[in-house]
């Protein structure tokens, strides 16, 4: 009976070397340690043994049991490990690999620009108002002191849409009536970003549509001083802080007086280049003193109250920071250009 479980043992352990994969071992484990396995059936026929024989045999089949089973677990751990060695070496991953990168959108050169003139006049208190690219002629005119017919009209040719008095706003002025309307008679001070529309010949300057900023600051006591101050504060902020800046006379129907702004030329400095066309100087805004009778259309009596107003293009500003030579490249939507911003 020793001589069979020795048997026993040795054909298991024999049989377990050729294993290689677990379905085979589980088999295995049917065949040498199963119910119905040699080793079992001999510690069923134990019974049938002598008092004096049984607790010899008894312990060998234990120690063969115990032999076998520790056997089976060590090569179901040599299994795993393969398996494990096998999956690494086959789905290895490379973790230095730079990553796939996303295609990322930008900011249209403008509308940074945009963002940059809201930021600054943020900081000096204005708030940014806005209001409809879709005007009445009242709005657009009348109110800010462009009766009809008056020769100022001509230099805003204008979309008219099939509903009479109904237009593309020219400029973003009569955002000042809509925030003066509003906020009468309290004191004001926004600045009113938007597209204006206007019935040009496209070409390398002009565009049929454009964006503008309007600004405007009403209440009591504001003087042209106020006016001078704030822009040329504000041109220090988006040119650089040595730019130097001046006022020279000029005339909107609704603002008196009025006033163009220049600022020295950036990139010559003021010795006169190409961009400043030889003058040293760059006009970048338009801007005055609110009219009186506009003041009146927007509900503050102009006895009281006084209002500075101005006016810019981020397209031009744009391109004078950037020495954009045409304006029609904002337009194209050529990635080429826009990918340089
Ligand atoms: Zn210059």
């Amino acid at each position: 009976m020793l001589e069979e479980l020795k048997k026993i043992e040795q054909q298991a352990l024999a049989a377990l070397k050729g294993i290689e994969d677990e379905a085979a071992l589980e088999s295995w484990r049917v065949a040498h340690l199963g119910r119905s396995s040699p080793l079992m059936e001999a510690f069923k026929s134990l019974g049938k043994l002598s008092k004096e024989e049984r607790p010899a045999v008894g312990q060998r089949a234990n120690q063969v049991k115990l032999a076998l089973e520790a056997a089976l677990e060590e090569r179901a751990e040599a299994l795993k490990q393969a398996a494990l060695s096998a999956s690494l070496a086959s789905e290895r991953l490379d973790v230095t690999l730079p990553g796939r990168a996303l295609p990322r959108g930008g900011l249209h050169p403008v509308t940074q620009t945009l963002r940059r003139i809201t930021a600054i006049f943020a900081q000096m208190g204005f708030q940014v108002y806005r209001s409809r690219d879709v005007e009445t002629d009242e709005y657009n005119f009348q109110l800010l002191n462009f009766p009809p017919h008056h020769p100022a009209r001509d230099m805003q040719d204008t979309f008219h849409t099939t509903v009479p008095d109904v237009l593309l706003r020219t400029h973003t002025s009569p955002g000042q009536i809509h925030a003066m309307r509003e906020y009468a008679p309290e004191p004001i001070r926004v600045i009113l970003p938007g597209m204006c529309y206007r019935y040009e010949q496209i070409n390398t300057r002009s565009e049929i549509q454009f964006t503008q900023v309007e600004g405007l600051a009403v209440g009591k006591n504001i003087t042209f001083g106020d006016l001078k101050g704030t822009l040329a504060d504000f041109a220090r902020r988006f040119f650089g802080p040595q730019v130097r800046s001046r006022f020279r006379a000029s005339y909107f129907p609704f603002t008196e007086p009025s006033a163009e702004m220049d600022i020295e030329c950036f990139v010559c400095g003021g010795e006169g280049c190409s961009v400043c066309k030889g003058t040293g100087w760059l006009e970048i805004l338009g801007s005055g003193m609110v009219h009186p009778t506009v003041l009146r259309n927007g509900g503050y009596d102009p006895e009281i109250y006084t209002g500075f107003a101005f006016g810019m293009g981020p397209e031009r500003l744009t391109m004078l920071w950037y020495r954009i030579e045409d304006i029609r490249y904002f337009w194209q939507n050529d990635l080429r250009f826009l990918e340089q911003f």
